[in-house]
């Protein structure tokens, strides 16, 4: 792949910041966008903005083709067997409250059992916390293991009758584990439950088949694959969107209003309520084109090749401890350095222009599991580049020795 050429594509990554070229290792948080989706943006806006499904005129129609288009690109980019199963959101947080408010609320009751897993971000936690506070079901948690893989026999013991939902990230972003979600997902059909997969870590990076999975629902953010903020997906399996109720009201989700009664629109626009985020909806299948291009497996190797670079590199520095040594994961490289807190480390990183995260990365309970507060995070994306690697490397080199 010629990193060199996709860099250009990139206008946000030729600045200097602190006055160094800038080195974006912050991609789990949100990736930089191509040229041909800051376009999309500039050509809807400046060529034909306009609402959509309703307006007969030209720019109406335009609007409304291009927003349709992306649900087309985004089926095959899943491999969904029908547009109908692709619901357009705000990002992965509100595709799992989607699930967790319509599902939970309409499907759960007292004594049932939702299971997560230790690695969840928030947003695949609190949902599921206020649909058992809703409807007296119950949380249960997987462990996680040492090595930040998800302790799969421990799994197995958890599920009975009683589970209804088990929901869990493809890929962790606080460790990058790539969690088994095949395996996951058979075991949960096997005890009746249904599986909800949290893809906002794998959008970018891992090829997504949601029939051979063969998960209930699917989500994902655009702005973590090279898309804009604001827009994301949920797929769902078509009979169990079809018994799901809505999610939101308004117009668009409608067929026809009386006072005495509302019937409700066919899938996907049941759960599409009020006037959609067009623009980023129809600049996000640009972003899903501009994956699509690169190739997956392409974009898989590179990363992965950094990644196996970075932890050499990281985890030979003095001090550091490497939090998360699955044997499958994807670009992230999550640590601690002895005596020096996390916080310090990203600003002094930052100092050099280099952009990590540091913190919880809203993973709370997992670094509870850790017995940390947070962890330094380097998370990669298709442009990033062993050279920046080797700066990261050097910055760190020289925050110890200096530190100490
Ligand atoms: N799940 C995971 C694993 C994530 O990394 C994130 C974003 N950090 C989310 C869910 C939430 O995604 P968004 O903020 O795009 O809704």
């Amino acid at each position: 792949m010629d990193v060199e050429a996709i860099r250009k594509e990139f206008p946000i990554l030729h600045q200097q910041v602190n006055g160094r070229d800038l080195v974006y290792f912050d991609n789990a948080a949100t990736s930089q966008k191509p040229l041909v989706v800051i376009n999309a943006l500039m050509d809807y806006y400046t060529g034909y903005n306009a609402n959509i499904h309703r307006g007969i005129h030209t720019l109406a129609e335009k609007a409304t083709k291009a927003y349709e288009d992306t649900r087309h690109t985004a089926r095959a980019f899943i491999n969904a067997r029908s547009e109908q199963e692709i619901i357009f959101t705000r990002g992965v947080t509100e595709s799992l409250n989607l699930v967790a408010s319509s599902y939970g609320r309409a499907f759960l009751k007292a004594g049932d059992e939702i299971v997560i897993s230790g690695l969840e971000h928030h947003s695949n936690i609190v949902p599921w916390q206020i649909v058992c506070e809703a409807t007296g079901a119950t949380l249960r948690v997987i462990p996680i293991l040492e090595n930040g893989e998800l302790d799969m026999e421990a799994y197995k013991k958890l599920l009975s009758p009683r589970t209804k939902v088990v929901s869990v990230n493809h890929a962790s972003n606080s460790l990058g584990t790539i969690n088994p979600v095949k395996e996951i997902i058979a075991l949960a059909h096997a005890a009746g439950a249904v599986a909800v997969i949290d893809g906002a870590q794998t959008g970018a990076h891992v090829a997504i088949d949601v029939q051979d999975l063969d998960c209930d629902f699917y989500c994902l953010s655009s702005h973590k694959m090279y898309g804009p903020t604001g827009t994301g997906l949920l797929y769902g399996k078509r009979e169990l969107l079809e018994k799901m109720p809505p999610y939101q009201a308004g117009g668009e989700m409608i067929k026809d209003v009386t006072f005495p009664k509302t019937t409700y629109n066919d899938l996907p626009y049941k759960f599409e309520a009020g006037t959609p985020n067009i623009a980023d909806v129809v600049a996000y299948k640009y972003a899903m084109d501009f994956i699509l291009g690169l190739g997956r497996e392409n974009i898989a190797a590179h990363e992965h090749a950094l990644l196996t670079y970075a932890t050499e590199r990281v985890s030979a520095l003095k001090g550091v401890r490497l939090i998360g040594t699955a044997a499958q994961k994807v670009g992230v490289v999550s640590f601690g350095v002895e005596g020096i807190h996390h916080f310090d480390i990203g600003q002094m990183l930052d100092s050099r222009g280099i952009a990590v995260r540091t913190g919880h990365h809203c993973t709370q309970p997992l670094m509870d599991c850790f017995k940390i507060e947070g962890t330094v995070r380097a998370s990669f994306a298709v442009y990033n580049t062993k050279k920046e690697i080797d700066q990261l490397v050097e910055g760190l080199e020289r925050i110890i020795n200096f530190m100490k």
